[in-house]
């Protein structure tokens, strides 16, 4: 089973925009991109709004029969791993094993003196075709790898020999993630990672490290764009010769977890992947959830006034909702106006501090963010947010397609 050589997973809290998602998806394929859409939910969100894996898969064929799409599609574990994926067996094909919570574990001596000499032909100066500088392997560089990462890459063998029981090999996407920690993996770290996980016999297909910089939920990526794009490219350049050195899958690729939004890596991963004609997995859409909030503000009257409540719901509750999502949002209460404010706007203003258009006067990333992690305020709604999207599909359906063509498609594949 393989994917698209492009492939964009699109979270949706709700399961109502499948349809809307994969429309945005068929009209860049129509420009000729061919990109597999891949719906994704974590475990995390299937909590909070009280749904299950088989919800996923039913909104994905739902949305594929509806549009006759044609093409490949997925439906995405994501982030599971040996406790969480057992409800997602049988209707999953795609399975992000996250094994960032493993990285650091201790191993036995024996396992990291055979990963070592299994490495001696890489000590002392090791050339990566394309990158100008040859990388530079000690055996203590190998060691401090060993210890970070061998219990991480035999974590994820142990959930992919349980998904091989359960679904047959061939049957499934394997992607491997550690992208949910503070430090970023480098690409030399990358190299040996990709060795572990060869050397263990697991054919991952996308891996998602953590890059260097703020992947923060919903608004733009904060950090330095020109460590970004040589971490990026350094990253293509060592999966590529991971592939034939270690006979990987000659599709793996990157697959980077945005977070959502981060228009300003687009045109640097765009150029790259363009450079070296290699594919991209793109996790984003998250925001689908804040293009529903959108669409009922637009909508104005008593959809307006239930985009207002779940912003005042989700005020009251800040700390609260922010909590699980510390470490990817970084919100200035300072800049968050108050709820009298808010219940003052007209659906334009609503809108326009909402919507995801940097440089408009109105934006507020502060504001953003907070509504983000809010859809568990959604959840507690219940009918009464889930027959307003039904109520207000058309509207909110334009919203979502706009925003992943218009915003992330067009930036990413330059149409
Ligand atoms: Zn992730």
């Amino acid at each position: 089973m393989k994917l698209e050589k492009f492939s964009i997973g699109t979270g949706d809290r709700f399961s109502h925009q499948g349809e809307a998602q994969l429309r945005a998806i068929l009209k860049a394929n129509s420009k000729g991109v061919g990109i597999s859409p891949v719906w994704n939910k974590s475990n995390r969100e299937h909590i909070y709004v009280n749904s299950k894996p088989e919800d996923v898969r039913k909104e994905a064929d739902s949305a594929v029969q509806s549009l006759n799409f044609t093409g490949r599609y997925f439906v995405d574990a994501d982030h599971i791993n040996l406790k969480t994926v057992k409800p997602y067996v049988s209707s999953a094909d795609f399975f992000t094993l996250d094994v960032a919570s493993f990285i650091g574990n201790e191993s036995s001596e024996e396992e990291e003196d055979k990963f070592l000499s299994s490495c001696k032909k890489y000590l002392g100066e090791l050339s990566i075709p394309g990158i100008s500088e040859p990388l530079r392997i000690t055996e203590d560089l190998l060691r401090n790898i060993a210890g970070k990462f061998l219990a991480a890459t035999q974590q994820a063998a142990d959930i992919y020999a349980y998904l091989k029981t359960k679904k047959g090999a061939g049957n499934f996407i394997t992607e491997v993630s550690m992208d949910e920690v503070e430090s970023p993996q480098t690409p030399v770290e990358m190299l040996f990672i990709l060795k572990m996980l060869a050397d263990r016999n697991v054919p991952v297909q996308t891996i998602a490290p953590k890059f260097s910089g703020r992947f923060n939920k919903g608004v733009d990526y904060v950090g330095n764009l020109a460590q970004f794009e040589k971490e990026f490219e350094e990253d293509v350049l060592v999966i590529d010769f991971a592939v034939k050195e270690f006979g990987l899958p000659g599709e793996l690729k990157l697959s980077v977890h945005s977070g959502s939004d981060k228009f300003s890596i687009y045109p640097i991963m765009s150029k790259i992947i363009r450079k070296y004609d290699k594919g991209l997995h793109l996790k984003t859409a998250g925001t689908t959830w804040l293009e529903e909030v959108i669409g009922l503000a637009m909508a104005g009257g008593e959809a307006l006034t239930l985009a207002k409540k779940i912003y005042a719901r989700s005020y009251n509750r800040k700390d609260e909702l922010c909590a699980p999502y510390a470490d990817v949002i970084d919100i200035d209460a300072a800049r968050l106006p108050s709820i009298e404010e808010v219940n003052q706007w007209s659906s334009e203003k609503f809108t326009n501090t909402l919507r995801h258009i940097p440089g408009h006067p109105d934006y507020n990333s502060d504001f953003r963010q907070l509504i983000h992690v809010a859809y568990k305020v959604a959840a507690e709604l219940g009918s009464e947010y889930t027959d307003s999207l039904k109520k207000y599909a058309a509207i909110i359906g334009a919203c979502v397609e706009e925003n992943i063509y218009d915003r992330h498609l067009k930036r990413l594949f330059n149409l």
